[in-house]
């Protein structure tokens, strides 16, 4: 096989030089790789390949395509260390986050997909009793792929967040163009030499490295865009998509909260706690990024939070088991967290543990523990997306509703409480397209259960049936088999015709119960 950096080279050979992107290791600062940055001629030349390629893919059907598919899954449990040394070394995350949800979401992905595809996509027969104008007929739902999918990712998990959401488009018969995040492009080239040595046809799965300049000329070729990113550049996603009038979806930030009740499992809310934040170094769309703590159960929650963090080993994530919290991938978000902490700070708020970069060569930011917050405060408004957790007492679960709701994100959620019920209750009047109660982030894994954001984190979902057929066109049959040589309503217009009709409507809908 290829290497990853042979490979855009190859494929290429027939264009001017592009410019380059420079991959580094967040953990050491190392240049890793260079990649090309497509320009618009060539994004538009894979895109006219995958074109042609499409048609034939789509003929494999679904046992076909579910081969190569379950293929990859083989070949991803047989290189898994070099799949999380290559996330590893763009991301500066550990071995144990880049296994978890690179590598063992989209290895559970390829089975799933394979398997639910021809499921969630079996043509549907739908009954036509109900309506005199079409009784009778033959009334069948089809799932046709939309043709070309666009899928642009970014860098906190450059697998699972690109790759994964192209398996299902793959599935459902489309071929793909992946633009991953400038910041991690080589997983995504790997997993596009993975699905070439596993037997997918040339040109259905193809990456296209490059900024955001890339992303936006993609956008102007394919027939559907599956964008997750940043809320600002999805806002810029969605209106090239209403330019080229394609169906676009979003799976963007948010600042999930974290009500725990006092009757709660405290000691398992507290490893929770400290795990759903500080996984992943914070970089986690779905991770813990403020928590509400009822008055009775604060003071002892805080202390075993405050313990557990501070036994937290950061640092170069150097092998197996060598850390629980690597880098920060992106210098500019070490920025922002930064900036949160210290306006956090200003505001008031204490720093229990942490509170400030690491001296030395790599990007890493400790994990930090803040009490004292409120919602003046950056930390609990915006999204952080790094080490940090925030800690605020509140009177009762209520209050904390109140204040989870008041966000503009609405993308995760979860209750912590011994009382079912009442978890339950309490989640349902959370605005969030996705609540856990006694527990957190591990939704994403179940991929029956969809996963969207509500509010200013998304539109859409992925996962479950909605996962699929949104890559694909719905197209309606009607089937006429037996039928008269003229229908009473057409031509020529007569009054007994027009009134004896009327009657039928009158017959059929009108022993409805009056309000
Ligand atoms: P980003 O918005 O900066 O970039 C995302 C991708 O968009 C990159 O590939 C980038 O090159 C591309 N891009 C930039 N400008 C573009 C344009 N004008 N048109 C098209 N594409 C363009 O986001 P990021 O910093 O890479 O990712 C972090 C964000 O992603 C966080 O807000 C995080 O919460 C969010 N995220 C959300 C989910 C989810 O499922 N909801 C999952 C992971 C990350």
């Amino acid at each position: 096989m290829a290497s990853v950096e042979e490979r855009p080279a190859a494929n290429l050979a027939d264009r001017p030089p592009p410019a380059t992107i420079r991959v580094e290791n967040p953990a050491s600062g190392e240049l890793i790789a260079t990649v090309p940055s497509l320009t618009r001629e060539q994004l538009a030349s894979l895109a006219a390949r995958a074109r042609a390629a499409q048609p034939g893919w789509e003929a494999h059907g679904f046992d076909g395509r579910g081969r190569v598919l379950r293929r990859a899954q083989r070949w991803m449990l047989d290189n898994a260390d070099r799949i999380i040394e290559v996330v590893v070394s763009e991301t500066g995350k550990t071995h144990e986050d880049a296994q978890l949800a690179d590598f063992g979401y989209t290895v559970a992905a390829l089975g799933f997909w394979a398997r639910q595809a021809p499921r969630y996509l079996a043509e549907e027969r739908v009954p036509s009793w109900n309506n005199p104008i079409a009784v009778g007929k033959k009334l069948v739902i089809r799932y046709a792929p939309i043709g070309l999918v666009g899928v642009i990712g970014p860098w906190n998990f450059p697998i699972a967040n690109s790759f994964g959401d192209c398996i299902p488009a793959l599935a459902a018969g489309n071929s793909v163009i992946l633009k991953p995040s400038e910041v991690t492009p080589l997983s995504s080239l790997l997993m596009e030499a993975m699905m070439r040595e596993c037997g997918l046809p040339e040109h259905v799965f193809q990456v296209a490295t490059g900024g955001g300049g890339a992303g936006a000329d993609l956008i102007a070729e394919v027939d559907c865009v599956m964008f997750t990113g940043s809320g600002p550049t999805g806002r810029a996603v969605i209106k090239a998509a209403a330019e080229a009038l394609i169906p676009c979806y979003l799976e963007l930030g948010g600042n999930d909260p974290m009500i725990v009740c006092a009757d709660a499992d405290l000691e398992r809310a507290a490893n929770a706690a400290t795990f759903y934040s500080m996984n992943n170094s914070g970089q986690v769309c779905i991770s813990v990024e403020r928590c509400y703590v009822e008055q009775a159960a604060y003071d002892r929650f805080v202390e075993q939070v405050t313990a557990n963090v501070r036994k937290l080993r950061q640092g170069s994530p150097d092998g197996i088991g060598a850390v629980d919290v690597g880098a920060v991938t992106l210098s500019s978000q070490l920025e922002i967290v930064d900036e949160h902490v210290r306006d956090a700070v200003a505001k008031g708020a204490r720093v229990l543990t942490g509170g400030h970069r690491r001296p030395g060569p790599g990007h890493f930011y400790e994990p930090t523990v803040l009490v004292d917050v409120d919602h003046s405060m950056k930390i609990m408004r915006e999204e952080t997306f790094g080490p940090t957790l925030p800690i605020m007492r509140i009177p009762d679960a209520e209050e904390g509703v109140r204040l989870a709701n008041d966000s503009s994100y609405g993308l995760q959620a979860s209750v912590w409480t011994s009382d079912i019920g009442r978890g339950e209750t309490l989640a349902r009047t959370l605005e969030a397209g996705v609540v856990c109660v006694n527990d957190a982030q591990i939704n994403y894994s179940a991929l029956n259960l969809p996963m969207g954001g509500w509010k200013a984190s998304g539109l859409g979902s992925r996962h479950g049936e909605n996962g699929i057929r949104k890559y694909t066109k719905i197209q309606s049959l009607l089937v006429t088999r037996r039928a008269l040589k003229r229908e009473p309503f057409m031509f020529p217009y007569r009054a007994r015709r027009t009134m004896t009709l009327r009657r039928l409507f009158r017959i059929l809908y009108g022993r409805g119960k009056r309000d």
